[in-house]
């Protein structure tokens, strides 16, 4: 069984202007993750430099930025076990065209930059992203009565 982990999520622009947040939201929940840290952020250019210095010399940076500063973003939180490469196969690909059928980004969306959501990608980067957007009050731990229905008794 792969440990148990903490990634973080964005809900793009996109996914609010197009009234898509429960949508996705809900498959997230269907899965049995935990949803431990949720909140709206108002990214600016100096947060944006830091979460995508990766893409920093590519054309489309500045486009890129802009989107993601249209309406606030929601950040959310979402541990489980491996929940990292989980969330990541729920999210799809970058590229919307070429994402599978089933994933977030095939089923709702058509284009980049808009593909609706943004979920870490690593151990490494899961940890200084949840650490970038939330203070550690802001991340909770909590029962569900569920809990040992989808993480077994080891729990
Ligand atoms: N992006 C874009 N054009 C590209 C590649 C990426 O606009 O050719 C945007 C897109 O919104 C993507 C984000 O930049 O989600 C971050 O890119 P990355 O390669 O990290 O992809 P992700 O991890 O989001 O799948
Ligand atoms: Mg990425």
């Amino acid at each position: 069984m792969p440990d148990i982990q903490k990634t973080l999520v964005l809900l793009k622009p996109d996914a609010l202007q197009r009234d898509l947040l429960g949508e996705i939201i809900a498959r997230f929940e269907r899965k049995g993750l935990k949803i431990v840290g949720m909140k709206f952020i108002r990214l600016n250019d100096a947060m944006l430099d830091e979460h995508y210095a990766h893409l920093a010399d590519k054309p489309f940076f500045a486009g890129l930025k802009k989107f993601m500063m249209q309406t606030p973003v929601v950040g959310m939180v979402f541990e489980g076990f491996g929940a990292i490469e989980e969330v990541r196969k729920i999210v799809g690909s970058t590229n919307p065209l070429s994402a599978d059928a089933g994933t977030i980004r095939a089923d709702f969306s058509m284009a980049v930059p808009s593909n609706l959501i943004h979920a870490s990608d690593s151990v490494e980067n899961a940890q200084a992203e949840v650490n970038r957007f939330f203070a550690p009050e802001e991340i909770f731990q909590y029962e569900k009565i569920t809990d040992k229905f989808v993480f077994g008794e080891g729990i």
